[in-house]
């Protein structure tokens, strides 16, 4: 590329927060890369942003449609770099006609992600998050606080990729009794954790007490939980999603909730988290009225979007996404599974 040294790559990063700039950071000293670092989200508006860069890194709520990459190739941007896994929110047909490579993080700690879902489970179930505020108000009162063993329960996990097989082993560890769908079902994996896979989701739906959704956003699994499917759901169980927002259909969930069909619901993504999650609008008014709906039960508990929030997982997250940027020089090569166009 004419005006940019062979040996230095100048990437913009797009929606960073300080602990993505101290990962990434950390993870390129010496690997000859310029971090831009910009904390507003690329969006076909913003993109002008990446002027003179080879190389965007971007996240899950970054807009990657087809404006906002043409903006990108004709700026001499060559790849872009999500620095997480799923990958729904880049139109992966127009980056390829653009010729702009797209590469993201295939692995990085599933058990940050599948702990995080046994958190928000625990938490739920106990109401530990209404423990908490009670107790610091001196009510020591324990009324409306009981749960339920999860031991001998039965918990279904839809996806059972890297983070929906770590879920389904922490939660034989409870003694759960793990019911799986998944159309490419892992049978070694099953056998020897003694998981069971069953033919078809409303199997599985109809026979947990608790649901876990691990599956990629995609045309297929969107609104995997709307109102027919809630139908076939146990009274009383209780919904994890730390996948993808989109996975549920929230007009049928406030339903669902407002009927007390269910005993709880659990979510670190929210279909409409774009421009809310990751930022600090605490001194504003929240105009999402699905989501302040959603705020008011008490058996609702939604953190936002940090369920790949550990340490461990920062520094391979880190790591790969500088490796997948440095192959834009003779110095690398990208991480096996990485490039997705
Ligand atoms: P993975 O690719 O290892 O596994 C996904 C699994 O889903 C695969 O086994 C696939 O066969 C299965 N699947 C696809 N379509 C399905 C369907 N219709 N029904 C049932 N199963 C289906 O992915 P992973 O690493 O386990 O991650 C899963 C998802 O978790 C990611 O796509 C991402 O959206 C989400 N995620 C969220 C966070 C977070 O911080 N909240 C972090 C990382 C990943």
């Amino acid at each position: 590329m004419i005006g940019h040294p062979a040996s230095v790559v100048t990437a913009a990063v797009f929606d960073t927060k300080p602990y993505d700039r101290e990962a990434l950071q950390r993870a390129s000293a010496n690997h000859g890369i310029e971090w831009r670092f910009l904390d507003f989200r690329l969006t076909k508006d913003t993109a002008s942003a990446a002027k003179n860069a080879r190389a965007v890194c971007v996240f899950v709520n970054d807009e990657l449609n087809r404006p906002c990459l043409e903006l990108l190739a004709a700026q001499g941007v060559e790849l872009v770099a999500l620095r997480c896994t799923g990958f729904n929110n880049v139109d992966v047909d127009s980056a390829k006609q653009l010729k702009l490579t797209v590469s993201r993080v295939p692995v990085y700690s599933p058990y940050a992600v599948a702990e995080h879902a046994v958190a928000l489970l625990l938490t739920l179930n106990r109401k530990i998050h209404r423990a908490f505020n009670r107790v610091r108000e001196l009510n020591f009162s324990l009324n409306g606080l009981v749960g339920f063993d999860l031991y001998a329960k039965t918990a279904g996990i839809v996806g059972t990729g890297k983070i929906g097989r770590a879920t389904g082993q922490i939660l034989r560890g409870f003694g759960m009794q793990v019911l799986a769908y998944d159309p490419l079902p892992d049978d070694e994996w099953a056998k020897q954790t003694g998981v069971e896979y069953v033919e078809a989701p409303s199997i599985l739906l109809r026979n947990s007490d608790v649901i876990s959704l691990h599956t990629p956003l995609t045309p297929e699994t969107r609104y995997t939980i709307r109102a027919e499917t809630i139908e076939l759901m146990r009274p009383g169980s209780i919904l994890i999603n730390v996948s993808r927002g989109a996975l549920v259909n929230t007009k049928a969930l406030i339903q669902a909730l407002k009927s007390g069909r269910l005993a709880g619901v659990g979510l670190d993504v929210y279909e409409e988290e774009e421009g809310i999650f990751f930022e600090d609008l605490s001194g504003g008014v929240l105009h999402d009225d699905e989501l302040a709906r959603l705020l008011t039960f008490p058996n609702v508990l939604i953190t936002s979007h940090q369920a790949f929030l550990t340490g461990e997982a920062l520094t391979q997250i880190a790591s790969t996404t500088v490796a997948n940027i440095s192959a834009l020089t003779s110095q690398g090569s990208f991480v096996e599974g990485s490039v997705v166009t």
